[in-house]
């Protein structure tokens, strides 16, 4: 009786492996004609595959269910993977805020290495191989069931099909129309990590311009509910990069509720006020003889002088010398808190992650098994767990692989 893997994704490759490592006989079906489409992508192609933090803080970086996580972090933690994956050659580095990278930089490094471990353990990969049905039999699966009525018996499957998210890549959420059938409830799917639309003209201005070590805080209704610092970037349709996508989580409750949410930008947040108007001063010397608009160059970057001109409602062509202490107190507070509304969040196919999914109330976390249909085994994203960036969505994905394609083994050996 074999393990069936239904997806080669970062959950699915690393059961397959550690199934077939503990002496189970193992079948990948994946429904793309290669592996690993989204690992590929993820990182900006670099791949952080986890991060650095401590165990209780890990889990703090699992908004979405990070409790259900610490048995299988128990067995596959960071420093786990981060010797399985030395161990088979891939070095890997730790980059700003503990995040974890293989040293080439290259995300395809890490599917080698995954998909070699599967071959080196035996694994065998079917690829266009897309699964319709999970089989059962007396409340155990029995089986799969693929799209053109192919059917594969197996005592274990291990659904890891990953979220609804970023469907190009293989993940189009059928998993969770699976696991639903069987019995399972999956709770809302929400984009989770994803960019914001905004209502301000002067954002389109902006589209290309990334920010670096800028703090933003989101606010509903003056209520602060989430910030972070780091970077950010403007789009054609308002606001994206790593701090945005981490606050994105936390602005999606609220804005369902039709309340007001607006992000405030703090474009130097290492300087107070105080500090911020002796440096606006100290550049304004310097550019004495110049107009307003260009005594700006060593503030802020170039394309976003002319909206902060615009926004500080100074006029441009005021020469620097006759700009007022409130005009200039005017800019000092703009540039601490440079404001936008968020109208929408982006589509759940343009989040990074996939919030909810299989209820973790209904998976046994020690095994990875389901409650409701023996054999079964549902890992990765396709469970209700969702993480912020950092490398902790993928460490999730992995540790709940390894505890799932080890359980199944158990049972099947
Ligand atoms: C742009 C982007 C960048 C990211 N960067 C990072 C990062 O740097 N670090 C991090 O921690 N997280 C990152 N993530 C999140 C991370 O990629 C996911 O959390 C992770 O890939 C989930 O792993 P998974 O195995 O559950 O699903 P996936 O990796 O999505 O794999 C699921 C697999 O199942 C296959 N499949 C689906 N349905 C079927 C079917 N019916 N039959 C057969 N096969 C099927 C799919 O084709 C796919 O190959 C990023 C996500 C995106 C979109």
């Amino acid at each position: 009786m074999k393990v069936i893997v239904i997806g080669a994704g970062a959950a699915g490759l690393m059961a397959a492996g550690h199934a077939a490592a503990a002496g189970a006989e193992v079948t990948v079906l994946e429904k793309n004609d290669v592996p690993g489409k989204k690992l590929l992508i993820t990182g900006k192609g670099r791949c952080n595959i986890t991060n650095t933090a401590e165990l209780q803080e890990f889990i703090k970086q699992i908004p979405g269910n990070g409790q259900f996580l610490y048995s299988a972090l128990n067995q596959f933690d960071n420093n786990n993977l981060i010797r399985f994956f030395n161990g088979l050659g891939l070095s890997t580095k730790v980059e700003r805020g503990g995040r974890v990278f293989p040293v080439s930089d290259r995300s395809r490094d890490v599917v080698d290495t995954l998909v070699n471990f599967c071959l080196a353990h035996g694994v065998e990969f079917i690829y266009s191989a897309p699964v319709e049905e999970i089989l059962t039999e007396n409340g155990h699966v029995a089986g799969v069931r693929l799209k053109n009525g192919r059917e594969y018996e197996g005592g274990a499957v291990i659904l890891a099909t990953g979220g609804s998210s970023y469907p190009a890549t293989g993940s189009t959420g059928e998993g969770y129309r699976m696991a639903e059938k069987l019995g399972h409830t999956v709770t809302a799917l929400k984009p989770a990590l994803v960019p914001l639309e905004t209502a301000e003209e002067w954002v389109r201005d902006l589209q290309g311009l990334s920010l670096k070590n800028v703090e933003a805080t989101a606010y509903s209704q003056d209520r602060k509910i989430a910030g972070d610092f780091g970077e950010m970037l403007f789009t054609h349709f308002g606001v994206s990069g790593p701090i945005i996508l981490t606050i994105s989580r936390s602005i999606a409750g609220p804005l369902e509720k039709g309340r007001e949410v607006s992000i405030t930008i703090d474009l130097k947040p290492a300087l107070s006020p105080e500090q911020l108007d002796s440096r606006v001063q100290r550049d304004f010397a310097k550019f004495a003889k110049k107009q307003f608009c260009n005594s700006l160059n060593d503030l802020f970057p170039r394309s976003l002088i002319p909206v902060m001109v615009s926004l500080s409602g100074i006029p441009g062509d005021k020469p620097v010398h006759q700009v007022t202490r409130e005009e200039r107190q005017r800019l000092v507070s703009l540039t601490k808190s440079l404001t936008v509304t968020v109208t929408k969040l982006r589509p759940l196919n343009e989040a990074i992650v996939t919030s909810g999914g299989i209820s973790v109330k209904e998976i046994n976390p020690r095994t990875m098994e389901s409650k409701i249909v023996k054999g079964l085994y549902p890992a990765g994203e396709v469970v209700d767990v969702d993480g912020f960036t950092g490398g902790f969505n993928l460490q999730a994905a992995f540790s709940m692989g390894y505890v799932a394609g080890t359980s199944a083994a158990n049972r099947q050996v």
